[in-house]
């Protein structure tokens, strides 16, 4: 059966129109005004935002990391997604050294098979590029992991070597996929963290504290310098202060094809949290790590002026109660992630369209446009006209929301942003025309989340 969404204004990266939207097998058919019902199931959308379902290219779900594994896994991850608007995800396949990619896609294909509500894509985590390593990546591109992830931190863990960089670049200037960093000079980081070890600084703030801006600046501004050499785009993960958003800005302006991101929690929480009492300053604990309240009114301006394109989560949660406490007396084992793969649409427009800092249209761009076009998933995702995968979100501007871990649907006991007050929220989610959350109500299942393959040579490469 049709579906007939009536009387919405529809909101995209470039226009608000007011128009239906009528969908056909899981797809969008026609994007005008007063379209005829012809017994098409109607969701009266007066009031409402329409929007394009949001994407989230950076998550982590079911990851091992530091002898645990995240909270939450791919079914529910993917639902509490849903529940905030997000209707497609990338997550990241992690290659273990001296193995075959081609087996770390096995192992998450098998982790989202029979549990995804929503579709997903894969990022491949390359740890090692030895042996067949570059044609590895030729094979993961064939199948639609069009973007790989590497690691300038972690000594001995992910942290790769700057000429491993270079050849994944140099390979992506052949295939056409994307490199994506995370820039933080993992080996003076690593001197950093042992003298303060070694003077009894084990709390929590001592994460940030032992993580400057500048390291993560010089790791930006190298990646850019190597991608330019290469021939190649680079994308800049979790992107979290001035400094490094500098790096970015000054290489654009130059038409460097140079991208980045930022989370929510770098543009709303700041390095005090880390030192809330009782260990609860664990649960901010992340990479790169929260900063200083001056750096975010700066994210929100590269926001606004596109030096920064898209806001992710880096949702890679972990329960404050029996995995956060690994690290009570040593900060270095509290393992690294914070929830957020629910609120990201809600925090967002709260805090950049309703006080005036992103316009209606950004705010669909950052959270779901812009992720498609430069992750290879536009036109299919990301937009609302006819042919593009109906997945879209009812967004109702008035709701009113306030977010606790009491409340959420992530697999998690804390909230980063307990008590947070918001205006604005997702009333209908539909995934390729099928309504999954209407008015807080859960009405997908586990397993119906589609595999996402990707294209190379997406918007990075225009
Ligand atoms: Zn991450």
């Amino acid at each position: 059966m049709n579906t007939l969404i009536r009387n919405g204004t529809i909101v995209t990266a470039s226009r608000i129109i007011r128009a239906d939207v009528l969908i056909e097998d899981g797809k969008i058919k026609e994007v005008r005004e007063d379209i005829p019902e012809e017994g098409a199931k109607v969701i009266d959308a007066a009031g409402m935002y329409v929007i394009p379902g949001g994407i989230d290219c950076h998550t982590h779900l079911d990851m091992p990391f530091g002898g645990t594994t995240s909270a939450d896994d791919f079914e529910t991850g993917t639902r509490a997604a849903a529940f905030g608007g997000t209707t497609s995800i990338v997550d990241f396949a992690i290659q273990g050294r001296g193995t075959k990619m081609r087996d770390a896609l096995d192992t998450w294909w098998k982790k989202a098979e029979g549990r995804a509500c929503i579709d997903y894509g894969l990022h491949m985590i390359v740890t090692d590029l030895g042996g067949a390593g570059l044609e590895d990546m030729d094979d993961m591109v064939r199948e639609g992991v069009a973007s790989f992830k590497l690691f300038m931190a972690y000594p001995n863990v992910l942290m790769v070597d700057d000429a491993t960089i270079f050849k994944a670049l140099a390979q992506t200037a052949k295939n056409g996929a994307l490199i994506c960093m995370h820039a933080e000079n993992g080996s003076v980081i690593d001197v950093i963290i042992a003298r303060a070890l070694a003077e009894g600084k084990t709390a929590p703030v001592y994460h940030a504290l032992t993580r400057p801006p500048r390291a993560e600046a010089e790791a930006v501004h190298r990646a850019i310098a190597m991608a330019e050499i290469a021939g190649a785009p680079v994308y800049i993960v979790h992107l979290s202060s001035e400094d490094a958003l500098n790096q970015v800005r000054e290489a654009r302006d130059r038409g460097v094809p140079a991208f980045a991101e930022t989370c929510p929690q770098y543009l709303l929480l700041s390095i005090e949290e880390l030192e809330r009492p009782n260990f609860e300053g664990a649960k901010y604990v992340f990479t790169p790590p929260l900063r200083p309240k001056e750096h975010l009114p700066k994210l929100w301006d590269g926001l606004k002026h596109d030096h920064l394109q898209v806001v992710s989560t880096d949702h890679c949660p972990f329960c404050f109660e029996d995995q956060k406490i690994l690290g009570k007396d040593d900060f270095t084992k509290i393992p690294n992630g914070g929830p957020g793969i629910e609120n990201r649409l809600q925090l967002i427009y709260h805090h950049g369209v309703n006080q005036g800092k992103l316009t209606l249209n950004r705010f669909v761009e950052i959270t779901s446009t812009a992720p498609a076009r430069i992750f290879g998933m536009y036109p299919r995702k990301g937009e609302i006209a006819p042919g593009s995968d109906a997945d879209i979100v009812i967004w109702d501007p008035n709701a009113l929301y306030t977010i606790s871990a009491k409340t959420h649907h992530m697999r998690v006991d804390y909230s980063m942003f307990e008590g947070f007050e918001v205006k604005g929220n997702a009333r209908t989610v539909l995934s390729r025309g099928e309504v999954i959350v209407d008015n807080g109500e859960f009405q997908g299942k586990a397993g119906r989340g589609n595999y996402l393959r990707r294209e190379a040579r997406g918007g990075a490469w225009k």
